[in-house]
């Protein structure tokens, strides 16, 4: 379990980031009220040390140490219960989501965390952000879906072509646009609840092409998008964020005239802080402090290793 935890505040008050440290572990995980923690919380948690998708946008994702054991992951939703009082199954919406740091997909110990936390927190709407590695795990994530109703499945999409993709996302070993899609459909079927692809919108994939492959790939009936307001991970000031907001409402509006249901995520702390994925600043010294625990991201091969 975790031997030392830190609370990094911003500038923001409704967001919180948590460092969690053990000798051979790193995770960060933020913490949001909108605009209380009755009205709605929100929590995004880590699921590996570092991540070995090598995401290029990616402050973690060069480096990969292990998956995160099942009590790693829950002590960090228990810390922040416990740091600020929540009473998670009387707030009106509380969100948890694996999105902050790993791969979810490859922690096989992701089965039983939803299942626990949905045993403690039935009302939870638990998120499952996915880069679409090529694994095993798919097969039982499918059947667990099922049998839990408040999973959610988000893909990041990023790109509407694979070959800008894969210089984003260098890993080999993961599914094509076209085999996301069909996962997504899957997820459709199994489950009646529709997934989402998350893209982050730059000048370089907004364009009207984009939207005509992206609705190509994506049905609306079944898929809807969240739009990122930012990726890159030097991109750190307020300008450059209300700069690429006007970007991706434009964006949006063009997907929804497709037929889209568009929510647009803007990460509140990113810009001080580190709020969002891939701004993992802690995880980057922790690495540079301790090469024998991280390794490069192979980010053309999974190797990951069980604790
Ligand atoms: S963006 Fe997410 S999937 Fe990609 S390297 Fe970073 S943590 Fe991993």
């Amino acid at each position: 379990m975790w031997t030392s935890f830190e609370e990094i505040n911003g500038a923001n008050t409704d967001v919180m980031k948590f460092i969690f440290k053990r000798k051979d572990a790193i995770a960060e995980s933020v913490l949001y009220k909108y605009p209380t923690f009755e009205e709605r919380t929100v929590m995004c948690i880590s699921t590996q040390t570092g991540c070995p998708m090598g995401c290029s946008f990616c402050g973690t994702g060069k480096f990969f140490g292990r998956n995160l054991t099942v009590q790693e992951i829950l002590g960090q939703v228990e810390f922040m219960v416990w740091k600020y009082g929540l009473d998670l199954n009387a707030c009106k919406r509380v969100q948890i989501m694996f999105m902050s740091m790993g791969e979810p997909l490859l922690n096989p110990s992701m089965r039983q965390v939803i299942k626990l936390l949905h045993l403690r927190y039935p009302k939870a709407a638990l998120l499952v952000s996915s880069s679409g590695p090529k694994t095993e795990n798919w097969d039982d994530f499918m059947l667990l879906c099922q049998q839990v109703e408040t999973v959610g499945l988000q893909f990041s999409v990023h790109e509407s072509t694979d070959e800008a993709r894969d210089k984003l996302i260098p890993m080999k070993a993961k599914m094509n646009l076209e085999e996301i899609s069909n996962m997504g459909e899957r997820f459709a079927i199994t489950t009646g609840r529709q997934p989402f692809f998350n893209y982050c919108v730059h000048p370089g994939n907004a364009t009207d092409a984009d939207v005509e492959r992206l609705t190509r790939l994506f049905n609306p009936l079944i898929w809807q998008a969240t739009l990122s307001v930012i990726c890159e991970k030097d991109e750190t000031n307020a300008d450059a964020v209300a700069r690429h907001l006007d970007l991706v409402q434009n964006f949006s509006g063009r997907l929804v005239a497709q037929g889209f249901n568009t929510r647009v995520f803007n990460p509140a702390g990113q810009d001080d802080i580190g709020g969002g994925c891939g701004q993992l600043w802690q995880v980057q010294k922790f690495a540079a402090e301790n090469p024998s625990i991280m390794r490069q991201s192979p980010g053309d091969r999974i190797r990951v290793r069980v604790q």
